[in-house]
């Protein structure tokens, strides 16, 4: 084949997907050191089984289709009436947030819905994206020839970045240059922190006087133990013409390898509303019937005590890093209302550097900063799906040995 057929944007993308390359290198550490018993506190996934009353509508789902009266077939692309109901009720309404069912769109994940909402807009126009951020909203935007090319201090000649750094307590500025597509990730992904009310409304405001549009990605939403933080973009007064919300029951319900999502598009932002529909329409089958009635399970009152008593598990473990990380003399951000903690690496070493060390002094796997952008480096992502004990395990290495 011709490759000059080929989109050649991809070429542009740095190295490989993070996530690999970390992969990689713990698979070489592993072929030399067979014996090792490596503590991964690196990969954001979960690891606590899906809840009961999560299978038990999961069952009786299956069960339904067995039977030629209940049996389903091709389903709403946009999600079941049943399920995005129980998602405005369980995550609006409660918040005293109002939803229109129609506005909810059921996917099969964020990943792919933050990937794919930029299809919506011209190529011309101008992205901002926080630093450090989830790769994924730059990535699909570079792949899409939006980013200019990559210079050697590590940004994009086209892009915004909007530092999110221990200095300005990661709330970021607005952004300095004209740009029309504006993310948010809230709680943020690596550094656990979250954007406060004065903040979200300040960004409200902008996109609101200069026609931007808001992406926010509040995948980690339910992790924000202080109710009167915000836990979605629709709290801030304005944010019905400017923003689009993304929610997933990845992290929310452990439904990583179930697969189930939703994007929130006002109906006030009409046009958009009807291109993402016509987009779902003709690129996305649904969610399967089976995994919504798992995801619906999740708002009845046991579904939601069990889901929470869940996430308090994670949040324990959030804990105990950020304690005895703090007692061994670290700065450590993050951890309190997200499962992840950023950790300063001390005397200026290089994040990759500090994985390598860290791996081959202490056999504990984390995440360079570096890989979630320029304002990442020096920093270190730790996450708390791992097992408590085996956490606490890795941190006594870390007290003893780093
Ligand atoms: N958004 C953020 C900030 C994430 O960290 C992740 C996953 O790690 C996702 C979205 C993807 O979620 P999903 O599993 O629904 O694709």
């Amino acid at each position: 084949m011709n490759e000059s057929y080929i989109n050649s944007f991809y070429d542009r993308l740095p190295g490989s997907y993070l996530f690999s390359t970390i992969a990689h290198k713990i698979k070489e550490y592993q072929g030399v050191h067979p014996e090792a018993d490596i503590i991964r506190l690196g990969i954001g996934d979960v690891t606590t089984p899906l809840i009961p009353e999560v299978i038990k509508a999961m069952h009786k789902a299956v069960d339904e289709m067995a039977v030629k009266d209940s049996f389903r077939g091709y389903g709403p692309e946009q999600g079941y009436d049943f399920l995005r109901e129980a998602i405005v009720r369980g995550e609006y309404t409660a918040r005293c947030i109002e939803m229109d069912p129609n506005d909810i769109f059921v996917s099969d994940g964020s990943k792919c819905d933050v990937a794919n909402i930029q299809e919506l807009f011209s190529e011309n126009v101008k992205i901002a994206i926080p630093d450090p951020v989830y790769p994924v909203y730059l990535d699909s935007n570079v792949m899409a020839g939006r980013t200019g090319t990559l210079q050697a201090d590590g940004h994009f000649s086209e892009v915004t970045y909007l530092a999110s750094t221990a200095e300005n307590n990661f709330q970021p500025d607005l952004p300095k240059n004209p740009v029309q597509l504006i993310y948010l990730c809230s709680p943020n992904n690596p550094t656990g922190t979250v954007l406060s009310r004065e903040t979200l409304q300040k960004f409200v405001d902008f996109a609101n006087e200069t026609g931007a549009l808001i992406l926010f990605d509040g995948a980690y939403n339910c992790y924000i133990q202080d109710e009167t933080l915000p836990h979605s973009i629709f709290e801030i007064p304005g944010a019905r013409t400017c923003a689009i919300e993304f929610r997933s029951f990845s992290k929310t319900a452990g439904f990583t390898g179930v697969r189930c999502a939703y994007t929130v598009i006002p109906h006030e932002l009409s046009k958009l509303h009807a291109m993402w529909n016509r987009r779902q329409c003709t690129k996305f089958n649904g969610v399967n019937y089976v995994t919504q009635r798992a995801a619906e399970a999740i708002y009845s009152p046991i579904g939601w005590q069990q889901t929470k008593d869940v996430i308090a598990g994670y949040m324990r473990t959030a804990k105990v890093i950020r304690q005895e990380l703090t007692a061994a003399g670290y700065t450590v951000f993050g951890g309190e209302h997200a499962p992840y903690i950023w950790w300063k690496i001390p005397d200026g070493e290089k994040s990759f550097d500090f994985f390598d060390r860290l791996l081959a002094t202490c056999e504990v796997v984390g995440t360079p900063g570096s890989g979630f952008g320029p304002c990442g480096e020096g920093y270190f992502r730790l996450t708390a799906f791992g097992d408590y004990e085996r956490t606490k395990i890795a941190l006594q290495r870390i007290k003893e040995k780093l």
